[in-house]
């Protein structure tokens, strides 16, 4: 025992006393009447007096990048608790972190360490399992875990605020308003839509929103003084199993819904589905049934979807259908809505929580299923800080709460698919599209020595003319922004590249400028060549502005619409050209991979593909089953309602086994496939990877420091046979904004060996000497590897 805490026993006269000292306090005295003990229970007391101590120090998780937690003393007046917030000194500053042990001894020495300001929680913060999960966050991704703790948390929680809920704004209907009603709004369409919403009752202004009534609007109404807002303090309970569903567009079941809703009701405790369907074959219906019951039997659900497919459609349908507070969490909520969020999700305020990735940290009183819509989409996976995979942590989360976890795809996961074959995954499956959407005919356009005119085929062009001809629309896909990916010289061949990166700069016409997509520098296009002054400057490729330039001179009877980051970069203007889409205002539709997830276009009958070939041939060994899952889902855009639905690759190499199989027998002979080649070559799910990234400004600094990495796990005990090191070899993208950057890979056979090497290797790299001069991050089971 060490100063920090002290037993100190005394005998007066016919008593015994002991004192119980902590860090030169006295805590408490016990006092014992003499004749009533012997030595042996003199030790017990001794040892429990020890066990019943208050604890003097706080080990607390602090969001800064080291792997390790910090001891600070607990002042008398205070009480922290594991698992909530402190104040405490660091440095010269104040932070904020989470409690993870209490004790009465420090490896540092009581005198050195700093005291506690402030107990910020009388509570923890995460309901256990949370927490737990969040801890093996920490050590699988091999993040520190002070900043995962922190990531999790409501960026109010992480500054300090109490977690309780911020005042939100309701808005409702003046009697002056309801005057308007008898003379009605005459033009104004959308003021009258607000006030029919409102007609129903006082709603929540991010609600509101949500409903696609725009914040104007609101401000408008309240200036003619027709609505007026109110802060509501406190958020209601709702009478949970009492009529949970509401009386909406319910389907009746088919067959193949009806076995997965009972399949997976029927099952308690922890278990992982696979529900495999295209679009429009019924997922989200079975969903909405499996929440039913869940909800019904008085717990709550969470739904995760790709970043893209948070849209108001979906948010709507899920609104409508129960009559429970639901919850979006989505990148658009301001700090005081996304504690409102947590705090509902975690009371039980909210039946269900629908949201993107990281919506998966929310805590719950009482979750009773997991769904993870589109579980193949790359964007579930963290692209930076603690780079977690949502699909693969909330397998993780739903075995630890023991609640059942619902994965949805058309095109699932290689990954996922292995799991089923190798039993670990039940299998459901809806092979039918709901309603009378017929399948789609597919076909290759081989277009080897053929002259395009922008990237499009002349079959290409016949096949749009008839199907626009028809009345229907046509959709195109090409994944690159700008006008051309390049911008050449005609007399000497020199490129216009950009100086920060080891990248060629993308010309844009629309905004007269040559950008780097890698880095965001950008300038004023260059009229002159730097190599030779010659001023014939000529582009090279196509890329969605050139192809939507185009296709205004070849269909000039036709309206264009080009769907890109560039032309959705303004708030709400990707929702407003996604309902022009369906309002049929515009009949070509071009656009990136954004255009290709979870939208409904019903006269959309042809959709297709430009330029598969760069993922044909790609070094990622992901690309080809990037482009089948592409594939599918532009297939499931064409021809939803009963008409019939036609889709085009063009391709230099339309004899790719791969994309033959694809085409001719469907994704699921293609994931086969591609399974077996994985094998081959031993590479996910058939072996587990990390990426060691690191980059400076001396490339040889970033060799150096990774050649030490590999060497340290080389040499490392827990390295063994089946592990392999790959690399350092300079990443895919050598140079970006002035950094080297340099990869290297480590390959291992099984999970539970990666994950031990690395922890136990980790503090040793830490220390290698070029640690602090190059910034590196690890990357566990990376899914891109640029
Ligand atoms: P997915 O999520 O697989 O794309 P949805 O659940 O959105 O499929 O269903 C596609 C369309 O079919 C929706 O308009 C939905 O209302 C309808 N639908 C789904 N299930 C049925 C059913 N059993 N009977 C009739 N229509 C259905
Ligand atoms: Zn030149
Ligand atoms: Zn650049």
């Amino acid at each position: 025992m060490n100063r920090g805490s002290m037993i100190n026993q005394f005998t007066y006269k016919t008593a015994t006393f002991f004192i119980v000292n902590q860090n030169d306090m006295v805590m408490s005295v016990l006092y014992f009447p003499a004749g009533h003990f012997s030595h042996r229970l003199t030790k017990f007391l001794r040892f429990s007096v020890h066990l019943i101590m208050r604890p003097t120090i706080a080990r607390v998780a602090l969001p800064v990048p080291l792997d390790r937690l910090f001891d600070y003393k607990i002042p008398c007046h205070l009480t922290p608790v594991v698992g909530g917030r402190v104040s405490v000194p660091f440095g010269p500053k104040t932070m904020i972190g989470i409690v993870i042990e209490l004790d009465t001894e420090s490896e540092f020495g009581f005198d050195k360490l700093k005291s506690i300001h402030q107990v910020l929680d009388v509570e923890p913060l995460w309901p256990q399992n949370l927490y737990q999960l969040l801890h093996w966050c920490s050590q699988f991704y091999q993040y520190p875990l002070g900043e995962t703790l922190a990531n999790a948390l409501p960026a109010m929680l992480r500054k300090g605020k109490p977690a309780s809920f911020n005042p939100s704004i309701e808005w409702r209907i003046t009697s002056l308003g309801r005057e308007q009603f008898m003379q009605g709004f005459g033009r104004a369409v959308r003021q009258a839509q607000a006030m029919q919403m409102l007609e129903k009752g006082p709603a929540d202004h991010q609600y509101l929103l949500d409903q696609d009534v725009p914040a104007n609007i609101l401000k408008k109404l309240e200036d003619k003084g027709w609505i007026e807002s109110v802060e509501v303090k406190f958020r209601p309970k709702i009478d949970w199993t009492f009529n949970v569903e509401a009386e909406g567009d319910k389907q009746t079941l088919n067959q193949e819904q009806a076995v997965a809703v009972a399949t997976v009701n029927n099952f308690a405790g922890f278990g992982c589905f696979l529900l495999e369907g295209v679009t429009g074959s019924g997922k989200t219906e079975v969903y909405l049934n499996l929440i039913k019951q869940v909800l019904e039997n008085g717990k709550q659900a969470l739904v995760l979807v790709p970043e893209i497919g948070l849209t108001p459609q979906t948010i709507n349908r899920f609104r409508k259908r129960f009559n429970l507070a639901i919850e979006v969490i989505h990148s658009g909520l301001n700090d005081s809505e996304r504690l409102n969020a947590w705090l509902s999700a975690r009371d039980k305020v909210a039946g269900v929580v629908i949201g993107t990735r990281s919506a998966l940290m929310t805590p719950f009183a009482d979750l009773g299923i997991i769904i993870v819509d589109e579980e193949h989409d790359a964007s579930y996976k963290q692209q930076d800080s603690l780079r977690y995979h949502a699909r693969d942590v909330a397998v993780m989360r739903a075995n630890k709460e023991n609640i059942p976890i619902v994965l949805g795809s058309a095109t699932p996961a290689l990954e996922t698919l292995h799991n089923v074959l190798s039993g670990k995954y039940h299998h459901l499956i809806l092979s039918a599209r709901a309603g009378k959407a017929l399948p789609t005919v597919n076909k290759v356009i081989d277009v080897k020595g053929q002259y395009l005119e922008s990237g499009l085929s002349a079959g290409l062009i016949a096949e749009m003319r008839k199907h626009l001809e028809a009345g229907n629309q046509v959709m195109l896909f090409l994944n690159r922004r700008g006008f051309s990916p390049a911008l050449m010289c005609h007399d000497c061949g020199w490129i216009a590249e950009c100086k920060r990166c080891d990248a060629y700069y993308t010309y844009h016409q629309f905004s007269d400028e040559i950008r780097c997509h890698h880095c965001g520098s950008q300038q004023k296009t260059v009229r002159q060549c730097q190599g030779c002054g010659s001023s014939q400057l000529v582009t090279v490729g196509v890329g969605t502005e050139q192809l939507e330039e185009q296709l205004s001179l070849l269909f000039p009877d036709f309206k264009t619409i080009r769907i890109d980051r560039d032309s959705t970069r303004r708030k709400g203007s990707l929702e407003s050209a996604l309902s022009s889409i369906r309002k049929n205002e515009f009949q070509i539709l071009i656009g990136t991979q954004m255009l290709a997830k979870g939208h409904h276009f019903p006269d959309v009958t042809l959709v297709a593909l430009l330029d598969v070939d760069g993922s044909l041939y790609s070094s990622d060994f992901r690309a080809s089953e990037r482009l089948a899952q592409l594939f599918i889902q532009v297939a499931g855009r064409a021809g939803r309602a009963s008409k019939p639905g036609e889709v085009i690759l063009q391709t230099h190499h339309p004899e790719h086994n791969l994309l033959q199989i694809l085409l001719r027998q469907g994704y699921r002979h293609f994931a086969e496939l591609a399974l077996q080649e994985r094998k081959k070559a031993n590479l996910p799910p058939y072996s587990f990877l990390t990426l060691f990234r690191a980059e400076a400004n001396q490339s040889h600094d970033v060799e150096h420091f990774l050649r030490q990495v590999r060497y340290t796990l080389e040499v490392h005990p827990l390295f063994k046979q089946q592990c392999q090191v790959l690399g350092p070899t300079p990443a895919p993208l050598a140079k970006k904004a002035g950094k080297y950057r340099w990869q290297l890979m480590l390959q291992t056979n099984s999970r539970l060996t990666m994950q031990k090497l690395l922890a136990s290797a980790k503090p040793a790299i830490h220390m290698l000497p070029n640690s602090k001069k190059v910034r590196w991050s690890v990357d566990i089971e990376p899914q891109d590897l640029s």
